[in-house]
């Protein structure tokens, strides 16, 4: 018997899944986890009599596969990657390996920020639609088990660059780039050309039959696709109304020019923010290409809910606001959420810095802000910065702190938005923990 061999590193959401389909397709299946992995994930595997180790990575078990399903997670630099690239064995993403396995449409959706949104809002109108859909990639179940167990006529997924690294072969139907601004480059030798590339790889393989659909206004998007020969439907859109664009704003309506026209007043959509229109116009667009009617369009751009941590109204106490967008983990959304703003804003920045450079911010922190709470376990970054503003700043270690700190500077008709531009690891489990603190403590004030 000579059966191929398959080891997956890293066995959570992506790695558990491929490991479900690689069973299923009649590979002999490893999967390793240098950490532990959690009991809901030991069941599935259990249940498939699929073999795996956790704490440890066996090299003899590793070394000699045919090929290997890599977790997003994991970086390039681990040792046991540089192992597996020593020893010459392929290295593939979770997705690209799915997609040897279903004819299905893809509709991928990658960009620096706006993935979850904008997927999330995709997979709102295709339900609301009465297609057959699944939601994959960074949220929802893993492509690979959706393929194996619960197949799907259409997949929307939202992919990462960490995930678009190994992937080669896949080709998307659709593919959706919203933007390009620096984040992760600690994963990408500090280099912007190679993260750029990363996420250029969403269109890799398309052919004349697929769509590409782009924000136009990118300056690094435009840039790059003057180094592209492009075979797909190329499908830009704008904020304002240019020549070429397939979607854009004009006079307070929302526009898609083709394939089939369709207009609606932006103040509808149910999404606020500029960063929200680019959303809206991308996820408008894809369904049009998918045939999916106006008025099904309409309806799910006017009553979509939007996602939990992401520009997310939390409750109003004695006239002061608060907004949880607890996702802005990079400067680029911090601005983003901060253009929205309509009243005078308490700002909580701080956390884990990814490099962050805060020049991006401060024409708005000082036009928006009327005071400015700093979240983390190390601050001196921010006041080195900030503090210069001439702005009130309070220091804080603490949700509970911090929220009292917003709370005794704000004044009826104030905003206190939680936008930090960091990571949340310094203080908290991760982003959702820190988005749900600032909820519970705000709405117990
Ligand atoms: P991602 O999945 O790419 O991290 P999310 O939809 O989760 O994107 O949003 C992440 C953060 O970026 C949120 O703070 C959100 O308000 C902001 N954001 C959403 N869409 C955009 C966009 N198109 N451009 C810039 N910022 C955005």
């Amino acid at each position: 018997m000579n059966m191929k061999r398959i080891v997956i590193l890293g066995a959570a959401e992506s790695g558990v899944g491929a490991a479900a389909l690689a069973k299923k397709e009649g590979f002999d299946v490893f999967v390793t986890d240098m950490g532990k992995i959690k009991p809901h994930y030991k069941e599935m595997l259990d249940q498939r009599n699929i073999p795996w180790e956790e704490g440890q990575h066996t090299e003899e078990l590793i070394l000699n596969a045919d090929e290997i399903i890599k977790s997003p997670g994991i970086p390039e630099t681990a040792p046991m990657v540089k192992k597996v690239k020593a020893a010459g064995i392929p290295i593939i993403s979770e997705i690209e390996f799915a997609g040897r396995y279903t004819h299905s449409k893809m509709i991928c959706i990658t960009g620096s920020n706006g993935k979850t949104t904008t997927t999330s809002l995709i997979y709102h109108i295709f339900k609301k639609a009465g297609y057959d859909v699944g939601l994959a990639g960074n949220i929802g179940n893993s492509l690979a088990l959706q393929v194996a167990e619960e197949p799907h006529e259409y997949y929307v997924i939202e992919l990462s660059s960490f995930q678009l690294d190994n992937m080669y072969d896949f080709r998307a139907n659709i593919a959706v780039l919203l933007n390009i601004t620096p984040d992760h480059l600690d994963r990408y030798d500090n280099s912007m050309q190679n993260y750029t590339d990363a996420k250029m790889r969403i269109i890799q393989n398309q052919t004349k039959d697929d769509a590409f659909v782009f924000w136009n206004d990118d300056p690094v998007i435009t840039r790059e696709l003057e180094k592209y020969h492009i075979e797909s439907r190329m499908c830009p859109f704008s904020i304002i109304e240019k020549e070429g664009m397939i979607g854009y704003i004009a006079d307070g309506e929302y526009h898609i020019e083709r394939p089939t026209p369709f207009n609606m007043e932006q103040e509808a959509l149910s999404l606020t923010g500029i960063h929200n229109m680019y959303n809206s116009l991308a996820a408008g667009i894809t369904a049009d290409i998918s045939g999916i009617s106006n008025d099904v369009i309409r309806e799910s751009l006017s009553d979509f809910q939007g996602v939990e941590h992401r520009l997310e109204y939390v409750c109003t106490v004695h006239g002061v606001r608060f907004v949880n967008d607890s996702k802005a983990t990079n400067v680029d959304a911090c601005w983003y959420a901060l253009e929205s703003m309509t009243q005078p804003t308490i700002l909580i920045l701080g956390g884990l810095d990814k490099g962050n450079d805060y020049n991006q911010i401060k024409d708005l922190v000082l036009k928006k802000c009327k005071a400015l709470v700093y979240l983390g376990a190390n601050n001196s970054k921010l006041h080195a910065f900030f503090d210069q503003l001439g702005l009130p700043v309070r220091d804080t270690a603490s949700m509970k702190d911090c929220v009292t700190a917003c709370y005794e500077l704000a004044t009826p008709g104030d905003t206190v938005l939680l936008s930090p531009c960091c990571a949340s690891f310094d203080l908290f489990k991760n982003m959702e923990d820190r988005g749900e603190q600032f909820k519970e403590l705000a709405r117990g004030l």
